[in-house]
């Protein structure tokens, strides 16, 4: 099984070859839920994790922002209470409806959890792990092979409300004893918790940003969008953000969207350096039904958020890593 892009409406650089030069490729992951092990790639799956390393935690305690706090079993019930219903509904072709059964069993829209249990230590939650074998735009350190990417599943200030990210890079074959299950939190903000996906990486390319490109081309680029609009027999016209330049859903690489507040600057808190485009943990996987970017095995009716993650209000979490050393922190931005 494999996923596909579908080509995009038309090549963006025979109208404009001048994008050549500010074009990068990005891997996008296709997550789909799965049962992947260790031994895989995958996004909200088990990590290989050396038994003697101590699995990080966050004492942040009061100062998360405190929202709907939900353990992870209660949210992988829900998870499989509303599966089971869709389930029923596609296999009937009835409407999606819960028994009182189900319902009982699901916490109540504002129930939360006791707040005082965040003072816990919480254990941070896989997000992904990549293996270079399976991501041709993989970046790491010389001999890594591994990148981990965990988050604490609970929403922090200072980093405009999202879970704060950490970043290890690894060489698989050290890792002689690997941990058995890791610890879980004992409370999350469910939309932080990935529903175990397998990956399907696919290697596309994107074109930058229109607001980060020279402002003579972007306004060329515009005019000519202007122009197919009205050209258009459906005035929807071909959208150089949304269907020719940067893929939506979770990818390595790659560009940065930044629709949400146009382009601020991403600098290394360590060394100030400009940092790059690491990786992208997104709320969609494509943009409605008819997106473009719905790969040719997915029907129009597939779900479009396979891994049940959401930032924000149905935007992405863009993670930056520092090209001067995969030691400086990471950073993120929310678009
Ligand atoms: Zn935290
Ligand atoms: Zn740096």
């Amino acid at each position: 099984m494999t996923r596909t892009t579908p080509p995009r409406p038309l090549d963006i650089t025979e109208l404009f070859p001048e994008l050549r030069e500010h074009s990068a490729t990005a891997t996008r992951l296709h997550p789909r839920p799965g049962m992947p092990t260790a031994a895989d790639s995958s996004v909200g799956g088990p990590l290989l994790w050396p038994a003697d390393e101590a699995w990080p935690v966050c004492i942040d305690g009061d100062a998360h922002y405190i929202f709907r706090l939900r353990t992870p079993s209660t949210v992988r019930r829900s998870r499989e209470i509303y599966a089971a219903a869709q389930a029923r509904a596609d296999a009937t072709g009835t409407r999606y409806a819960l028994t009182d059964e189900e319902r009982a069993q699901l916490p109540g829209l504002d129930f939360s959890e006791p707040h005082s249990l965040v003072n816990q230590p919480i254990s941070l939650v896989p997000v992904a792990q990549l293996y270079r074998r399976d991501v041709p735009d993989f970046t790491g350190p010389d001999g890594a092979d591994l990148l981990q990417v965990l988050w604490c599943p609970l929403d922090h200030p200072e980093e405009g409300y999202n879970p704060r990210v950490r970043l290890y890079w690894r060489q698989s074959a050290d890792v002689s004893r690997p941990l058995a299950a890791a610890p879980e939190p004992p409370v999350v903000n469910d939309s932080y918790l990935p529903t175990p996906c397998v990956v399907y990486p696919e290697q596309i390319r994107e074109y930058q940003y229109g607001g980060l490109l020279p402002e003579e081309l972007d306004a060329r680029i515009t005019a000519w969008e202007e122009e197919t609009e009205e050209e258009s027999d459906d005035e929807e016209g071909i959208d150089y953000q949304f269907d020719l330049s940067l893929a939506p859903g979770w990818k390595v690489g790659g560009f940065a969207n930044w629709s949400l507040t146009d382009p601020h600057p991403v600098d290394c808190t360590e060394c100030g350096t400009a940092m790059t485009l690491l990786f992208t943990a997104d709320s969609g996987e494509w943009h409605g039904s008819g997106g473009s970017w719905r790969p040719v095995e997915d029907p129009a009716e597939a779900p479009p958020n396979p891994t049940d993650v959401s930032i924000g209000r149905g935007y992405a979490l863009y993670i930056f890593r520092c090209p001067v050393s995969f030691d400086h922190p990471p950073a993120t931005a929310m678009q």
